[in-house]
């Protein structure tokens, strides 16, 4: 009989229950799963409101389809027909410059131009920065292989204006990181492999999307992908499967090695023998538990620095946002130079269908992250004030949100920092002189919904042999 303890019922937590399940059943092996979660709630950072016929997302609204772990793990649970594709081909995201929103031009893969007209004839970057964002083609690849900041990547490849006008706002958004200090590596490697394979982005990008188109797989329908019910649709699937292994509102009090494995201590009491220990909760969490059993590991694991943010969703008439001055956008980001208390924002009932009903908007404001982390700690209704004034500057919608929901995520954001890569292969090692232990979840690998997938999954492999 093998015991599995999973602490933690992130997305990652339950990922790692479900698979500790299923491998249990395929390999015919006895075990018993417990998965511990704080909270009463499971699903961590995923949180869906529903009300009035919004769907309102706390948390992610969504995955990244680039990589398959997150549309694998919906199919796997029988959400296949839930799948719901971002509207990206319709509308487009915005700039905010000088208080004005300015489109990306048509062609555009996250900071690269791959069509040529729409690029040179976009008020979005100056002659020079133009110019310069051309010498890409021509400079040579780096031939260190050492990490680097993603605005060092950036302005090294396609210059200042590059990194201040589209690469820093969209990373930053999608990041909540500070893009002098977030790792180039851990972020965005595709970025450092096309630099290697065909030194140029520019070149590398449009030759990538070409082998695909030739491949038959084309671009994708959209770049993310939600679920029609909402991204909790995840977690209950998962808490179904789970069922009562899960058990809510527990925290592991201590962790404590014994002569079979480990004892958890439980808080409101009790204890759980294991032999296997999947920590899924945030690394800081993780490092008081791994305090008295590694205490170099637990040294290693505060030094991931998180950052706080919040959303802010409201609800519209939707009369009310007919005169925005944004031509129907996606939403913006914001670059660090523009004076704004926002980070970005989103149309979320454009971004997806189905988040508001028909004759009404829901739309999100993003507070907070490595530029404005003190806004974070505001209380609820000075977040409010602060998105109603920013939206009502930025989008002159100045009209009384109908309803307003606030999420805020204290140290809720993990950031990677230059070599990151690098201390996680340290701790990794640390961690594997502990024999059953095993690190999963946002701090590591990837913060996105299918990297916390993927670690979970590597977690319960590690346990069941790959
Ligand atoms: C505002 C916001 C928007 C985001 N948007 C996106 C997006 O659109 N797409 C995307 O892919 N990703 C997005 N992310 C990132 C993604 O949501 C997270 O990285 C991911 O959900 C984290 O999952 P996790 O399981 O690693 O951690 P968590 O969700 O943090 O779960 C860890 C759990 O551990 C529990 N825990 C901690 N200590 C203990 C203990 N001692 N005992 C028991 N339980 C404990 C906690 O209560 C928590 O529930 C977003 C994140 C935020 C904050």
């Amino acid at each position: 009989m093998t015991r599995i303890a999973v602490i933690g019922g992130g997305i990652a937590g339950l990922a790692a229950a479900h698979r500790a399940r299923r491998r249990a059943t395929e390999t015919g092996r006895s075990a018993t799963i417990a998965l511990f979660e704080r909270d009463p709630r499971l699903g961590g950072k995923i949180l869906t409101t529903r009300a009035g016929g919004f769907i309102v997302e706390g948390g992610p609204d969504s995955f990244i389809n680039q990589k398959p772990h997150g549309l694998q793990m919906c199919r796997e649970l029988g959400l296949g027909g839930d799948l719901l594709p971002s509207n990206d081909a319709t509308y487009k995201t915005r700039l905010l410059r000088k208080g004005r929103l300015l489109a990306y031009p048509e062609g555009f893969r996250l900071a690269v131009p791959t069509k040529i007209w729409p690029f040179v004839t976009s008020p979005l970057i100056s002659p020079l920065g133009k110019l310069r964002m051309g010498l890409d083609l021509v400079l040579p690849a780096r031939r260190s292989t050492a990490d680097e900041s993603l605005a060092a990547f950036i302005t090294r490849r396609l210059g200042r204006e590059a990194l201040d006008r589209i690469a820093g706002p969209i990373m930053s958004g999608i990041f909540v990181a500070d893009p002098e200090r977030m790792s180039v590596l851990s972020t965005f490697p595709m970025f450092v492999e096309l630099e290697r394979k065909y030194g140029s982005l520019t070149r590398g990008i449009r030759i990538a999307r070409r082998k695909a188109a030739a491949n038959g797989a084309g671009a994708p329908s959209s770049v993310f992908t939600g679920l029609r019910p909402g991204m909790d649709a995840l977690v209950d699937a998962l808490a179904a499967r789970v069922g009562a292994d899960a058990r809510r509102g527990v925290a592991v009090r201590a962790l404590r090695r014994t002569a079979g494995g480990f004892e958890l201590t439980l808080d409101p009491g009790g204890a759980f023998a294991a032999d296997h220990v999947i920590l899924a909760a945030p690394a800081y969490a993780a490092a008081e538990l791994l305090e008295p059993l590694h205490p170099a590991l637990a040294t290693a694991l505060r030094g991931i620095r998180y950052v706080s943010s919040a959303t802010v969703s409201l609800a519209f008439r939707r009369e009310d946002a007919a005169d925005c001055p944004d031509g129907g956008g996606f939403g913006f980001v914001v670059p660090r130079t523009e004076p704004a208390q926002l980070l970005a924002f989103t149309w979320s009932s454009r971004k997806f269908d189905g988040r508001a009903p028909d004759d009404r908007h829901l739309v999100r404001a993003f507070i907070g992250g490595s530029r404005h982390e003190e806004l974070a700690g505001l209380p609820e209704e000075d977040l409010v004030r602060i998105a109603r004034a920013e939206i009502a500057r930025i989008l002159r919608l100045r009209a009384e949100p109908e309803a307003v929901w606030v999420s805020r995520w204290p140290k809720g954001n993990p950031q990677f920092d230059v070599g990151h890569l690098d201390r996680v292969g340290e701790m990794e090692r640390m961690a594997s002189e502990i024999p059953g232990l095993h690190l999963a979840g946002s701090a590591y690998r990837g913060v996105g919904i299918p990297d916390c997938i993927k670690s979970a999954q590597a977690a319960v492999d590690a346990v069941f042999g790959a």
